[in-house]
């Protein structure tokens, strides 16, 4: 690359930061360099990876063993532990109105998961659903943009028509386990496309808390593709 042109970029850069701040979404601390982009160095390297997806059995697998719904595998990739500093990073993706870090930490988190070959033979990529009104407020739904970062690593296409959320809930936050699930049992639903019928899916969420969404997911996927299979993943544990 000419090294001209490239000087210019990075002194563009920083002179864009000084008229228009911009500041870590972990920490806070003011980004001037070039390279960084939405968080800081420091916080990238203490990003608070769970580990799971090291491991063949995890939280997330046990949660589906205990309610036998087969899956192929399941994992998270980081805990945001309430009061610390990575808390910021998942409120500042859903209130704060902060998509293209919901995109980064999904390519970051599909970079890791390929080193242990996690969903290399996953056909299409599921996010979540959310109701269209809410998008309308929110602007975006947080697990379609997970999912995209992952897309873009893994090379592997999102299917938004297959998955679907019938009704506008309220949040499932203060609600118990066996709640959440009846709740999660009438708000989502799957349809059945015949050429997808034998693939295998990897349903993307925000945030893993009692799995009652995923595993509901899951099941609604088997009840209307009895041949496919089912992976999972939420870039959080809660
Ligand atoms: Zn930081």
């Amino acid at each position: 690359m000419p090294i001209v042109p490239s000087i210019l970029r990075y002194a563009a850069s920083d002179i864009a930061s000084l008229v228009w701040p911009s500041t870590c979404l972990g920490c806070g601390q003011r980004l001037l360099s070039h390279n960084q982009h939405l968080i800081c160095n420091s916080c990238l390297m203490e990003l608070p990876k769970v580990n799971y997806y090291k491991d063949d059995d995890n939280l997330v697998t046990d949660e589906f063993f205990r309610e036998s719904i087969p899956i192929v595998y399941g994992c998270c990739f980081l805990q945001f532990k309430k009061g610390e500093w990575s808390q910021n990073l998942m409120h500042n993706i859903k209130y704060y109105n902060q998509p293209d870090l919901a995109v980064k930490l999904g390519r970051m988190a599909a970079m890791e998961l390929q080193k242990y070959g996690r969903f290399a033979d996953v056909d299409y990529i599921l996010p979540v659903p959310m109701h269209r009104d809410k998008i309308k407020i929110r602007g975006f739904n947080q697990a379609e943009r997970i999912a995209t970062g992952m897309s873009e690593a893994m090379q592997i296409p999102i299917r938004e028509d297959i998955l679907i959320k019938t009704v506008n809930s309220k949040t499932q936050t203060y609600m118990e386990r066996s709640e959440r699930i009846a709740n999660a049992d009438k708000i989502f639903a799957a349809k059945r496309v015949g050429e997808c019928a034998h693939s295998h899916f990897l349903i993307v969420d925000d945030v893993f808390t009692t799995g009652s969404t995923m595993l509901v997911c899951a099941q609604k996927l088997h009840e209307a593709m009895p041949e496919c299979r089912v992976s999972v993943f939420a870039l959080a544990k809660a």
